[in-house]
């Protein structure tokens, strides 16, 4: 089998906050029950980069940043459940020995609130994301914004500026093995390292990506599904989550790659942001 990254790094897999809803809207069959959705993130140890992240989950200012109308209704559905020692910044200091200010690069997969809340504390870092992905949520505000997942006030004042907006196609894109459902992937740093595809559907320019670790392959893949469960058993989410999806047809047609990656790499970890199976954090349920 064709490896897929030139160069290997190491992958953190850690959490900061949840939300809870009920599992039924995010899988076919699923409980009655509010469950909790981690929002994951990955800390990727670059041997000459650094420290890297993939997307930072929640932070306190996603408080504020949906106190005001119409975004309040993002807090009603996906209630919060979050405390400061949580944030990606606290973590870094804690388990990496990293300032904030020391990280260079932030890859976003998609502008949800659960994925960039904590942008705003990394003030010296680039953030890489498909122009698709932002053009998609530029300067929108009230329902527009909430339509999108998105909330204003979580954004860097400077975020065009520090913005790497990679483009659909072009040279950094490169033939990705034959048995793969992807046919190309954006090389992020031009040495195999970060190897990114497009999984539209959940948000416009939703960016998944390849790397390999000393454990084996791993495929972060953002909200292409909310648990590891769904690809494996082709479990796609109810129609009822369609409300929140860019594209219905996207969607499917992103789920169907995961689920054909799964049977063509079975040993190919796929990772979505939001799997219980990589870790609830411990937290009172009292702050959301
Ligand atoms: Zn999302």
């Amino acid at each position: 089998m064709k490896a897929i990254n030139r160069r290997p790094v190491t992958v953190t897999w850690l959490t900061a906050g949840y939300c809870t809803h009920p599992e039924w809207v995010t899988i076919r069959g699923g409980s009655r029950r509010n469950v909790r959705f981690p929002a994951g993130f990955a800390v990727i140890e670059h041997p000459e980069r650094g420290i890297l992240l993939f997307d930072t989950g929640y932070a306190s200012r996603f408080f504020d940043a949906a106190a005001g109308w119409p975004y309040w209704i993002y807090r009603e559905m996906t209630p919060v459940f979050f405390e400061e020692r949580q944030s990606a910044a606290s973590q870094l200091l804690d388990k990496f020995g990293k300032r904030a200010e020391e990280i260079r690069t932030v890859i976003v997969s998609h502008f949800h609130a659960d994925h960039i809340a904590g942008l705003r504390d990394f003030p010296e870092a680039a953030f890489y994301c498909f122009r698709s992905a932002y053009e998609a949520i530029r300067g929108k505000r009230g329902w527009s914004a909430l339509r999108a997942g998105f909330l204003p006030d979580l954004m860097p004042s400077d975020f065009a500026e520090r913005a790497v907006l990679l483009e659909g196609s072009g040279d950094s894109w490169q033939p990705l093995p034959d048995d793969l459902p992807f046919s190309t992937g954006c090389d992020l740093f031009g040495d195999g390292s970060v190897v990114a595809v497009d999984v539209s559907g959940h948000a416009a320019g939703q960016m998944g990506v390849f790397m390999t670790t000393e454990e084996g392959e791993l495929f972060l893949c953002a909200d292409a599904v909310w648990s590891s469960r769904a690809y494996r058993e082709r479990r796609p989410p109810h129609p009822a989550a369609s409300i929140i999806m860019s594209s219905r047809s996207d969607y499917r047609t992103s789920f169907e790659k995961l689920c054909q990656l799964h049977e063509d790499r079975p040993n190919l970890r796929i990772m979505p942001s939001h799997c219980r199976e990589y870790g609830v954090p411990a937290g009172k349920e009292e702050n959301g």
